[in-house]
């Protein structure tokens, strides 16, 4: 979906920054590509990055949680199983600061109650708005070139992007994102 929204972004004339984990899709022409494989080296760029941002939309699926310790030399094999020890990593979103320039996108992918879990992560994550997707189907989603999204906003609306191709939903999205960053230009005294 980052790689759709990127692609999106730059039809529609805005200039973008692509923060990635390792991908075999090919860079969106145009964007500005930051690599990263951790989730400590993504939250590192996210800041970096914010110095020149107006919107920052976060659709990455950040792992929640790392390894403890990380071994310089291959693990020898056990007879036994053993536990690993996970710590949790560092919420990029909840990180931001409070009073900020630029409008934050958060994503929220769902198996269950999903307006509930949508509504409650925009406010515990101080997003703008919150792009909501139901995952429990193989229809729509991660594995799938679909996507059927609602995006909640912080005045209790919400608008359902109905089931279509991610680029179409990527599309709409920039759309209705780039519209809502204009209004909080007239909204806010910056
Ligand atoms: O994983 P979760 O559903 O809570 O993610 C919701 C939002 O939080 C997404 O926008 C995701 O990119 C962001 N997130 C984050 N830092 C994390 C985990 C998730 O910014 N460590």
């Amino acid at each position: 979906m980052g790689y759709a929204i990127a692609e999106a972004a730059i039809a529609q004339k805005h200039q973008v920054t692509l923060i990635s984990g390792p991908s075999a899709i090919p860079p969106p022409r145009g964007a500005k590509m930051i690599s990263i494989t951790t989730a400590d080296e993504l939250y590192r760029a996210v800041h970096r990055s914010l110095r020149q941002c107006d919107l920052l939309i976060m659709c990455a699926a950040v792992s929640d949680y790392r390894p403890a310790s990380v071994s310089g030399r291959k693990m020898k094999k056990r007879k036994t199983g053993f536990t690993l020890k996970l710590i949790p990593t560092r919420d990029i979103l909840a990180s931001l600061p409070k009073r900020r320039r630029y409008l934050v996108i958060g994503f929220a992918a769902e198996t269950h109650d999903l307006k509930i879990h949508a509504v409650k992560k925009l406010g515990a994550k101080n997003c703008d708005a919150i792009v909501a997707n139901d995952v429990s189907g193989s229809e729509t989603g991660m594995e799938s070139d679909e996507n059927e999204v609602t995006i909640f906003f912080r005045d209790g609306q919400n608008k359902k992007i109905s089931r279509a191709p991610k680029k179409i939903i990527a599309g709409e999205l920039v759309k209705i994102i780039a519209k809502m960053w204009e209004k909080s230009l007239t909204k806010k005294s910056w």
